[in-house]
C-alpha cells in the first residue's frame, strides 16, 4: 500500500485541484495517509504533493522552506517522491528542481492529469521529471476527483483570465479564459446532488465573464437561473466576480433564482479611482458602490465581501482615505486586507513608488479596525433574527469547549449555534433554524436553542451522505470527524458548442 499527501497553498481554484490531485493518485492505487487510522498510518507518505500559490507573499520562501524540511526525509527513503505543482511551479519551473533538486516532479497548472506518469517516470528514469504546458488541453474536471465534503462541492464553470490586473500573476500562470460548456457544468452539478451534495459553489477566476469564448455575454446569469431548476440543489454560490463585467442580468438571475444565496464576494481591491487605473481595473468606486446599491435593492438581506489591497506603488494617503470611505459606504460583512508586496513578473513589480512598510502597516491597521466596525455593527443587526444554517463539520475552533455546533447561513456568514442537551445532535449537511442571540465581529452565536427560542432541525440528503460515509469508514459518528467521499470520475466533455442548454433552462479566485 503507497500512501500520499497533499498540501495545498493559495485559493479555492487550488482546494479544488488538490481534489483532483487526490483522486488522480486514488485511482493510481495510492491511499490518503490522512485517512488511515494511527495503527495503520506509516511512518511517512510514499508521495508528498505541494499544490502551489504565486500569488501570496514570500509564497517561493514558503515553498523552499518546506521542501527544505522534507530533505532528510527523502535522504532516509529516497524512494519518497516529492512532487511541485500550482502557480508557483508553473512559474519557476527548472528553477525548483535546481534549488530543491530532491524534488522528483514539476507539473504545472495546464497538466496536473500529468501527474501519475510523471511520478512513474521519475521512479523509472531515476531523474526529475519538470513537465509545463503553455496552456490548457483538456478541461480539468475530465479528472477523477475526491471531493473534500460529502454535502457540499466545487465545480470549475472557467479557468484562467482575460485581465491584466497589474499586481497579479495569474494571467501568466493560469492563461486566457477557458469556459466550460454550459451542459457540462450542469451535468457535475446535477451528479454531484445525486451523490447528496446539496450545495455547489461555482468557480473561475471572473465568473461573470464566463461565455466570453462561446460568444454569450449572458451565459453566467442563465447558468445561475438553470441551477434553480435542479431539484435537491439547496445552495448555490460562486466566486469570484469581477466588478468590471458585473451586469444587472447576473443580480436579477441571484434574485428570482430561490437556490442562489443571497452572498456576494465582490474584490474592489482599492476605493481611489487612481490606483484603480494603475491597478488596470477598469471599474471606478462610484460604479462599484452603484452595483453594491442595486444588489441590496433586489436582496435586501446580501451579505457583500471584498478583497482590499493596501500600499499599492504610489497610493497617497488621499487615496488611501477614498478606500476608507467607500469602505464606509459599501457595509461589507467582511473584508480580505492584504498589504502590498512585490510580486516578481507583474507589471506592478516595477512601479516607482513602492511604499515604505511603516506606511503600509499603519494603513492597513487603520482599514482593519473600520472594517471590523463595519461587520459588528452588520452583524449586530441581525440579532434577533431566525436564520437557516447549513451544518458543518466542527466549523468553530471552540465548538467542542462551548457544546456549539457550527455553520453557514445563506447569505454565508458564520454561525455557531448552541444545541440542546438530550436531543440529536444534527448532522453536518443538514439545515437547522435558529435566531441569532449576539452578533460577534466577526461570527454569530444562536443560542436561542437552550433558551427556548426557535431551534428545528431538517435532514437533508446531505446529512445522509455525510452519515454513510461515516458508516461506511467505520469512523465514529461524532460530528468532528471529517471524511472524504469516494473518488468520483472525471466528468466527459461534450465539447461541443451548445449555449441553447442554459438558454433553454428557466472562479485566484482573486477577481
Ligand atoms: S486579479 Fe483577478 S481579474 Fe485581475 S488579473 Fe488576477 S485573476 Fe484576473
Amino acid at each position: 500500500m503507497k500512501t500520499y499527501e497533499v498540501r495545498t497553498h493559495g485559493c479555492q481554484m487550488n482546494v479544488h485541484d488538490s481534489e483532483r490531485i487526490a483522486g488522480l493518485l486514488e485511482s493510481a492505487g495510492y491511499v490518503d495517509r490522512a485517512a488511515l487510522t494511527d495503527d495503520a498510518r506509516p511512518a511517512g507518505p510514499d508521495v508528498v504533493v505541494f499544490n502551489t500559490c504565486a500569488v501570496r507573499e514570500n509564497a517561493a520562501g514558503k515553498l523552499y522552506g518546506q521542501l527544505g524540511q522534507l530533505r532528510p526525509a527523502k535522504t532516509d527513503n529516497p524512494d519518497m517522491q516529492i512532487a511541485v505543482g500550482g502557480c508557483l511551479a508553473q512559474k519557476d519551473r527548472q528553477e525548483i528542481v535546481r534549488r530543491a533538486p530532491w524534488v522528483d516532479v514539476v507539473f504545472g497548472t495546464h497538466n496536473v492529469g500529468s501527474l501519475p506518469v510523471l511520478l512513474e517516470r521519475a521512479r523509472h528514469n531515476a531523474e526529475a521529471q519538470v513537465e509545463i504546458l503553455e496552456s490548457l488541453e483538456t478541461f480539468p474536471s475530465t479528472l477523477p476527483t475526491r471531493r473534500d465534503s460529502a454535502y457540499s462541492g466545487w465545480v470549475s464553470i472557467s479557468v484562467g483570465c482575460n485581465n491584466t490586473c497589474t499586481f497579479c500573476i495569474v494571467p501568466s500562470l493560469r492563461g486566457k479564459e477557458k469556459d466550460r460548456r454550459p451542459g457540462d457544468v450542469l451535468a457535475e452539478v446535477r451528479a454531484l446532488v445525486e451523490q447528496g451534495v446539496v450545495e455547489v459553489t461555482l468557480l473561475g477566476q471572473n465568473v461573470n465573464t464566463y461565455g466570453v469564448e462561446f460568444g454569450d455575454r449572458l451565459a453566467f446569469g442563465k447558468l445561475l437561473r438553470a441551477c434553480g431548476e435542479i431539484e435537491g440543489l439547496e445552495r448555490v454560490r460562486f466566486t469570484s466576480p469581477h466588478p468590471a463585467a458585473f451586469t444587472d442580468d447576473v443580480i436579477d438571475a441571484m434574485a428570482e433564482t430561490s437556490n442562489v444565496m443571497p452572498s456576494l464576494h465582490m474584490p474592489l481591491q482599492s476605493g481611489s479611482d487612481r490606483v484603480l487605473k494603475a491597478m488596470r481595473r477598469s471599474y471606478r468606486s462610484e460604479k462599484f458602490l452603484g452595483i453594491l446599491e442595486r444588489v441590496r435593492d433586489r436582496m435586501p438581506d446580501a451579505a457583500i465581501t471584498t478583497d482590499i489591497i493596501v500600499g499599492f506603488p504610489g497610493e497617497t494617503e488621499a487615496d488611501f482615505e477614498e478606500t476608507m470611505r467607500v469602505v464606509r459606504e459599501a457595509r461589507f460583512s467582511s473584508a480580505f486586507t492584504f498589504q502590498y508586496s512585490i510580486r516578481p513578473g507583474t507589471p506592478a513589480a516595477d512601479l516607482p513608488d513602492q511604499l515604505p512598510k511603516a506606511v503600509v502597516q499603519q494603513r492597513f491597521d487603520r482599514l482593519i479596525e473600520l472594517q471590523e466596525e463595519v461587520s459588528w455593527v452588520g452583524n449586530r443587526a441581525l440579532e434577533g433574527r431566525t436564520l437557516e444554517v447549513l451544518v458543518a463539520p466542527s466549523e468553530g475552533r471552540k465548538d467542542a469547549e462551548t457544546h456549539r455546533m457550527s455553520g453557514r447561513a445563506r447569505d454565508n456568514r458564520l454561525v455557531h449555534f448552541a444545541v440542546p442537551e438530550g436531543t440529536e445532535r444534527p448532522r453536518p449537511g443538514d439545515v437547522v433554524s435558529v435566531d441569532v442571540t449576539y452578533g460577534a465581529p466577526h461570527h454569530l452565536v444562536a443560542d436561542s436553542p437552550v433558551q427556548g427560542g426557535t431551534w428545528s432541525v431538517r435532514r437533508t440528503p446531505g446529512g445522509d451522505a455525510w452519515q454513510a460515509l461515516q458508516t461506511d469508514s467505520g469512523a465514529d459518528s461524532g460530528a468532528g470527524a471529517v471524511r472524504k467521499p469516494a473518488v468520483s470520475l472525471g466528468m466527459p466533455a461534450i465539447g461541443k458548442p451548445e449555449p441553447a442548454a442554459v438558454a433553454a433552462g428557466p472562479g485566484c479566485a482573486c477577481s
